[in-house]
């Protein structure tokens, strides 16, 4: 009978079949019905409680309180200088497109900037590029003087309260940001597309929202501004000045019809920009200005308080309480955001309702499974860098990888970055799904074609950054987003609708579907696996990589300079207490506390000595984890045959496993150095940072790196013997 066939069905024919219906568009309507700008619609927080627990998860809410800038006033004026006589007014508003009700005015978000400082100013005004730290190197060279004028940086390249730092660093009084058709990868008017709503370009009017923070930058930590390093959450919260991450001068962003007439009137005026400067708007000329002839007037007025957000927990507890997989995504937008986040809050709820019948089938989970709704991302990681902060001990205890999904589809290609410990579990689950469009075979084999297999490091700009960089705990970013013969992400926008999507980035929402599958079958995977499956071998094979990468970048006379390596005391720097702890019961009972890498004080060697000595520790870690991860497969088939074992072949193999999955659990924690990089110690990841002058893009073994970059051979050698130390000490503790 039929119900005899289900009940034979495995757990991942349960959560497939599930799947079968997708729910996905009726979630993301109800999300996208309204704005969820961070800290309002605690209606979607309340829903999202109910809906985890309608599927059998327990549930909760988590409030914290931040501070925050709403939209007040702005204004933007095109003057004069002689007369004062407004030439334009830009309207810094987004049209209303009938067809698209989250455009409509008494809907939709205002433009602005979060944490953009308040203002009035009135200045010239010079194009800067995108505004990066070579971006002003190469302004100064060319002889443009920014100081105390007004910046007009386009988007893209780097992340955006960057920008505005470099803007601010470089003595720029207000920034302007706005979204060049040239960076729209020929999906443009100009090349015969037409424009949203009746096309797939870049509506010319829409406009790029976004926090003003200053991500990954020196200095600056994401979450709350006012409390660096701790929860926003209790009685006395202690609040510090909150410019360390947040800029001084007014900004606004500006969509690239407003912006046309400004930049028009420096055609043929001040430097001509490099050649990879000019972009593609239509009527400008990209000259660097100033004009003398014309000034903006820049007004910005938000209004600041301290405001509550709320985290959405849920939970499938399972047999251990002590290992849980986490996957989570923000639940706050900058309008109605249904790529940006909602097409993740349609999918984590599409994966509770999947689990929560494989629950319901009988199934015992051998994990805990939490499902996690963060608020205020968009603002600077706000919801889980405070979450992270309150519960460091908690999630570096017990969590085993953090998923997060953030904009799951705002396109059909699949995009993967996570920490390499993942690599293996993430394609082999894609190696079982099939990939939506014909002739293209499976996920995995999608993913192949398109990217070459590469799953890149992770940087930051979304909510696995504290997880990752600041706990050390393994995660992974994934999604469908744009790529070739894509429509234009309306990222930001309040093109970022439901009308949109299903339109033009999901029809039927297939990509929905198809994330909702692959996320229920990794997480299935992680728990249900006996022996966790992280792939140590790939982690290493990343590292010696990433390390030639660097070596690459030392400058060559530097390899025969003496070296007097510092003295360092291993307890001040590596390592968590809670996988110090682990080991050190380790190595009381094993009795072999010698094991422990110690690197010998050099004294008259050179670098290429400390560099050569690092290359042996990678290729000695390298063995020693393909052993390891041999055994583990090992203890896995060992476990799978274990019904023809004697009862006490089973105790010794149950204890083996456990020992061998918390080495497994903690082995990210090994790279977590205490004192943090050079100038942003929140960032305490040695390997994987979000790079200091990009924010978004990711950066490897940055102590390193950054090192070379500042010139500071000092500082090389201060980091090699870090690195030095920890690829002994983790070597070694493996076994
Ligand atoms: N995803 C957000 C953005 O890219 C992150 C904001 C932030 O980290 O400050 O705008
Ligand atoms: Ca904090
Ligand atoms: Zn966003
Ligand atoms: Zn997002």
């Amino acid at each position: 009978s039929l119900s005899g066939d289900s009940l034979s069905l495995s757990p991942e024919q349960v959560i497939l079949n599930e799947l079968e219906s997708n729910h996905a568009g009726e979630w993301l309507q109800k999300y996208t019905d309204e704005p969820s700008l961070t800290g309002t619609a605690k209606n979607l927080a309340d829903w999202t409680k109910l809906k985890f627990e309608e599927y059998g998860a327990s549930a909760s809410i988590d409030t914290y309180e931040v501070y925050l800038s709403f939209p007040h006033e702005h204004d933007l004026s095109l003057l004069d200088s002689k007369t004062n006589e407004t030439l334009y007014k830009a309207p810094l508003e987004e049209d209303e497109l009938s067809v698209d009700p989250a455009s409509f005015k008494n809907n939709t978000v205002p433009t602005f900037l979060g944490y953009a400082a308040n203002g009035n100013v009135t200045a010239e005004y010079v194009y800067v590029n995108y505004g990066t730290k070579n971006d002003f190197e190469e302004l100064k060279k060319l002889g443009v003087d920014v100081n105390g004028k007004i910046a007009i940086a386009r988007y893209g390249a780097i992340f955006r309260g960057l920008k505005v730092k470099f803007a601010q660093d470089n003595g720029a009084i207000g920034v302007l940001l706005y979204s060049d058709p040239g960076d729209d990868h020929g999906i443009t008017p100009a090349n015969g597309y037409k424009q949203y709503p009746e096309g797939p370009a870049r509506n010319d009017g829409s406009v790029q929202r976004g926090s003003a923070q200053f991500l990954g930058g020196l200095g600056a930590t994401p979450g709350d501004p006012t409390t660096p390093g701790y929860p926003s959450q209790g009685d006395d919260i202690k609040r510090s000045d909150p410019h360390q991450s947040t800029g001084k001068i007014p900004v606004l962003p500006i969509s690239y019809r407003e912006i046309k007439p400004i930049l028009a009137k420096l055609n043929g005026k001040g430097a001509k920009s490099p050649k990879k400067w000019v972009g593609e708007l239509e009527g400008y000329d990209y000259s660097i200005g100033p004009n003398p002839k014309v000034q903006l007037n820049l007004y910005n007025n938000q209004i600041y308080n301290i405001t509550p957000i709320w985290n959405v927990y849920g939970e499938f507890e399972g047999e251990s309480k002590d290992e849980v997989i986490l996957i989570g995504n923000h639940r706050d937008a900058w309008v109605t955001g249904a790529s940006d986040p909602h097409s993740g809050s349609a999918v984590l709820i599409e994966v509770a309702r999947a689990l929560g019948k494989l629950k319901e089938s009988g199934y015992k989970f051998k994990r805990t499974i939490r499902l996690a709704s963060w608020d205020g991302e968009e603002q600077g990681l706000l919801g889980l860098t405070e979450a992270g902060e309150n519960f460091s001990k908690e999630f570096q205890s017990k969590v085993i990888a953090y998923l997060n999904l953030d904009s799951s589809v705002s396109g059909q290609h699949l995009k993967l970055s996570a920490s390499p410990v993942l690599n293996k579990i993430l394609k082999k689950i894609a190696s079982n799904l099939l990939y939506p469009k014909e002739s293209v075979g499976t996920l995995l084999d999608h993913f192949n074609q398109e990217t070459g297999g590469k799953i890149t490091n992770l940087g930051s700009g979304s909510d696995y950054t504290v997880f990752l960089e600041h706990l050390g705990i393994p995660s992974v970013d994934l999604g469908f987003g744009q790529g070739k013969g894509d429509p234009i992400y309306q990222y930001h926008s309040s093109y970022d609708s439901y009308y949109w999507i299903s339109k033009f980035a999901d029809p039927g929402f297939v990509y929905h579907n198809l994330a909702a599958k692959y996320l229920s079958l990794l997480i299935f995977e992680l728990n249900n696996h006996e022996v966790i499956e992280f792939g140590l071998k790939d982690y290493s094979s990343d590292l010696y990589n990433y390390f030639n990468e660097s070596v690459d970048l030392i400058p060559k006379s530097w390899f025969n300079e003496k070296i007097d390596t510092p003295n360092v005391d291993e307890n001040e720097f590596f390592i968590d207490e809670i996988s110090q702890g682990y080991y050190f019961n380790l190595i009381m009972t094993h009795g072999c506390h010698n094991k422990v890498g110690a690197m010998h004080h050099h004294k008259n060697k050179t670098l290429s000595y400390l560099v050569d000595n690092i290359y042996q520790d990678l290729n000695k870690l390298y063995n020693t984890t393909a052993e390891f991860d041999l055994k583990g497969e090992s203890l896995q088939s060992e476990y799978n045959n274990r019904n023809n074992l004697h009862w006490w072949q089973k105790i010794k193999l149950h204890f083996e496993i456990k020992h061998h999955n918390k080495l497994l659990q903690y082995y990210e924690r090994n790279f977590l150095y205490h004192k943090g990089l050079d100038g942003r110690e929140w960032f305490k990841h040695i390997v994987f940072a979000s790079g200091r002058y990009t924010g978004y893009a990711g950066q490897t073994w940055p102590g390193l790196r950054e090192a070379i970059e500042d010139g500071d051979f000092e500082r090389l050698v201060k980091w090699l013997t870090i690195v030095s130390k920890t690829l002994k000490r983790v070597e070694t503790a493996l076994f």
